[in-house]
């Protein structure tokens, strides 16, 4: 098992849907090990299968004294009352902004050896287990900011020196005095 690098927003892998595990085998082990060892390396409160490139419907969570995995996880509940809160993401490192998330959450899935798993979380546990399952889906947190903050996110975004998003492209107009409106 060994620390991967971890994949930031930009990288497709990270907008791909996760296919879902169907064999409980060495690899898979070796998988959830990785994920752990580079999410505790990070440090993050979660990482997801494609944070570190496999498209895999896995993940792992570290918060407060829950640190577990999941494979193939499915959120079977979530509270209509909603928690406010900063959220942040390994992928867009340094990055936070206030999402509202479900207060607490049921989530369900499976163990690396096959035994169905279920995770009741609240508060900080219930974000990650929302925003984790979220990746598997190829949906990253910003996606779900209200408008004003997550044009402010983009806008970060595609300033912070890692990002990879294709810089905008400014058309020019060959004869400026042209392009005037008046
Ligand atoms: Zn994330």
């Amino acid at each position: 098992m060994s620390i991967q690098r971890i994949r930031y927003l930009g990288d497709p892998v990270l907008r791909t849907p996760c296919e879902p595990v169907t064999t409980f085998d060495k690899e898979l082990r070796t998988l959830v090990n990785d994920l752990m060892e580079t999410m505790l390396d990070a440090p993050g409160a979660g990482l997801a299968a494609p944070q570190i490139g496999v498209g895999l419907r896995v993940f792992t969570y570290d918060v407060d004294d829950a640190r577990g995995h999941l494979v193939n996880p499915v959120i079977v509940s979530k509270s209509d009352e909603m928690q406010d809160g900063e959220e942040g993401c390994l992928s867009l490192p340094g990055m936070t902004w206030e999402l509202k998330r479900s207060a607490n959450v049921v989530a369900a899935g499976f163990n690396m050896h096959g035994d169905p798993v279920t995770i009741e979380g609240s508060e900080v546990l219930a974000r990650c287990l929302q925003h984790e399952t979220d990746h598997l889906d190829g949906v990253i947190f910003v996606d779900l900011l209200d408008p004003e903050t997550k044009k402010a996110a983009m806008k970060a975004i595609r300033e912070a020196e890692w990002s990879t998003e294709p810089a905008p492209v400014v058309k020019q107009t060959p004869h400026p005095m042209y392009g005037v409106i008046r």
